[in-house]
């Protein structure tokens, strides 16, 4: 990943962070290898001290920073303090890194014959392992896991605790004095949150259908085409918007060219339905029935 692409994913997961100094450039690249990355590596610090973002990012006598690529206060907050190489691996065994690659079960470290610096991304969390991190702390690690699996396609078997790689005298992360967290059960969490942590896929845009176009009333074509013995299409168009208006049943057969006096009587149906009477009901369609039966 690059800094813009962990940065994306910190805010694809809701990952709360900070940015501390240069991180986008501090690293150990120019003292050996970086990449590829085959997972993440969780760490305690070994201090409860409220403040190691200057720890993490120079480093200590004899092992220079940056120490990780992300600390992890009490309160949860991801700081970057580099990117790139960092000193927080060192060496461990072959088969658990095959086992990473693999995403397999790990196996009992025995060796440290690995690079494990140019490897792993690594997460130190700020407490001394002695005791449980905070609860805020264990919700961000889930959070950065899952956002880290995502981009790379992994799932929690990339996922390993230092004192599971094989550096000697290494527990963290830990849970009491000399004792690892069951990293078994760590993954099992984050495998949970990685699937439902996940954020919704953007919802499937459904297109709205185009209203369909009202129809509009045709122009009427005027008195004389509706007089008895009148024979054209308007006739047609007439009855057979009267059936579809429900006047159908004056019609035992067409509707047809020819004016009717079947015609006449559903027109007059159709004017009475309006409330017309008189003139405006004789049956003989005008303007405003014409406009009326196809509004
Ligand atoms: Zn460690």
């Amino acid at each position: 990943m690059t800094p813009a692409q962990i940065l994306a994913q910190l805010k694809k997961f809701g990952v709360p962070f900070k940015e501390y100094r240069d991180w986008k450039t501090h690293s150990r690249n120019h003292k050996g290898a970086w990449g590829p990355v085959h997972g993440l590596m969780v760490h305690h610090t070994g201090s409860d001290s409220k403040d190691q973002r200057s720890l993490l990012y120079n480093g200590i006598a004899g092992l220079p920073g940056p120490l990780c690529h992300f600390g992890l206060d009490q309160e949860g907050v991801i700081h970057l303090v580099g990117w790139g190489r960092a000193n927080h691996a060192g060496a461990g065994d072959d088969d658990v890194l095959d086992a990473v690659i693999a995403e397999k079960p790990i196996p009992k470290d025995d060796e440290s014959n690995t690079d494990g610096n140019s490897r792993f991304y690594g997460v130190e969390i700020w407490y001394s392992g002695s005791h449980p991190m905070t609860d805020e702390q264990y919700a961000t690690l889930r959070l950065l896991s899952a956002a880290i699996c995502d981009f790379h396609n992994w799932n929690e078997g990339s996922v390993i605790g230092h004192g599971e790689w094989g550096s000697p005298g290494k527990w963290d992360p830990g849970y009491a004095s000399g004792k690892m967290m069951d990293m078994d059960a760590v993954r099992k969490d984050i495998k949970a949150t990685i699937s439902k942590g996940k954020p919704a896929a953007e919802p499937v845009k459904v297109t709205k259908p185009a209203p369909k176009p009202k129809p509009t009333a045709p122009a009427f074509p005027g008195r004389s085409y509706f007089r008895p013995g009148a024979r054209n299409k308007y006739v047609t168009q007439l009855g057979t918007q009267l059936v579809k208006r429900g006047y159908g049943r004056f019609y035992r057969v067409g509707p047809g060219p020819q004016w009717t006096a079947v015609d006449r009587a559903a027109v007059k149906a159709f004017q009475r339905a309006q409330g017309w009477s008189g003139s405006d009901a004789d049956g003989y369609p005008g303007p405003q029935t014409w406009k009326r039966l196809f509004s």
